[in-house]
């Protein structure tokens, strides 16, 4: 496994690839999780080469948000991803990324404007523009994404389709803890009390697919009932709760076909996200 650091080098590799097998690609900020490793083993399933990203992207961080204490441990990566099976690990500077003068940015109308978009404003063409970037970079027929970021990868796999870019766009299942908590880096700023009450936002996403099942189709009923059930089992603030549609993001009235139900709450400056599909 190699450790490549320049955008020059990385993509001096990717094109030597070139005609010898699929390459995969899995974009991450580091900090790795059981979550990130099952991205990691589902490209290695599915390519020749597979190249992990590690990048603490600014641009895609508001100015009150976490950039700089955001947790890293790159040591740990680096053996996990051995062991994972990555070919490479790009692991560029911010300078490398975003040198002087950088002037160009991705922005996808509409979807990232909802959901986390309205408290995190400028955070998908962040995440867009670099995605971009590697994709250009690493050159992959597949990159694999988790569901946990739904809308992150409802962003990207609408960008991959905008811009005619030639790779694949996988998402795999939210890895999750033993008590429904989903994995996440941010999980470590959590007090031993916010942990304990984390697991109420899988509580509330299975509390909507019952309500759904049981033939509830008013969103505004199912809504409500999550946020009860988070008000009332933990101190988290609500930061949104939302059903929307797969294709647009847009809020459904009345839940018919796929929706996706995401919600977000805050423990005291953790922001925490999760989501399901269901299907009606
Ligand atoms: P991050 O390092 O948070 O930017 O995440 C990198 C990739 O890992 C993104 O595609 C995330 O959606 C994915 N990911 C993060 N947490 C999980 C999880 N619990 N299960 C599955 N994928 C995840």
């Amino acid at each position: 496994m190699r450790v490549v650091r320049s955008v020059a080098a990385m993509q001096r590799i990717a094109l030597g690839w070139r005609g010898k097998g699929r390459v995969g690609l899995v974009p991450t900020m580091g900090f790795l999780h059981e979550g990130h490793l099952q991205l990691v083993r589902a490209a290695r399933r599915q390519s020749r080469f597979v190249v992990v990203s590690i990048f603490v992207n600014p641009i895609q961080f508001g100015p009150k948000e976490d950039f700089r204490r955001y947790p890293r441990d790159f040591a740990r990566d680096r053996r996990l991803l051995a062991s994972a099976g990555a070919d490479v690990i790009f692991y560029p500077s911010v300078e490398e990324m975003y040198p002087a003068g950088f002037a160009t940015f991705v922005d996808v109308e509409r979807l990232g404007d909802g959901l986390c978009g309205k408290s995190r404003p400028g955070h998908f063409r962040g995440v867009a523009t670099v995605v971009a970037k590697l994709f250009n970079i690493v050159l992959p027929e597949i990159a694999v994404f988790g569901a946990k970021d739904a809308q992150q990868a409802f962003v990207i796999r609408r960008m991959a389709r905008d811009l005619c870019f030639h790779t694949r766009i996988v998402i795999m299942p939210t890895a999750r803890e033993k008590d429904g908590l989903a994995m996440s880096s941010r999980n470590v700023y959590l007090t031993p009390e916010q942990r304990a009450e984390a697991p109420v936002l899988h509580r509330s996403l299975l509390l909507a697919r019952r309500l759904i099942v049981q033939g509830e189709r008013r969103a505004a009923r199912v809504k409500a009932a999550m946020r009860r059930m988070v008000r009332r089992e933990s101190g988290g603030r609500i930061d949104y709760v939302e059903m929307v549609d797969t294709d647009e993001l847009r809020p459904v009235k009345t839940i018919k076909g796929e929706v996706l139900v995401a919600l977000a709450v805050h423990f005291g400056k953790t922001r925490l996200i999760d989501n399901t599909i269901v299907r009606a």
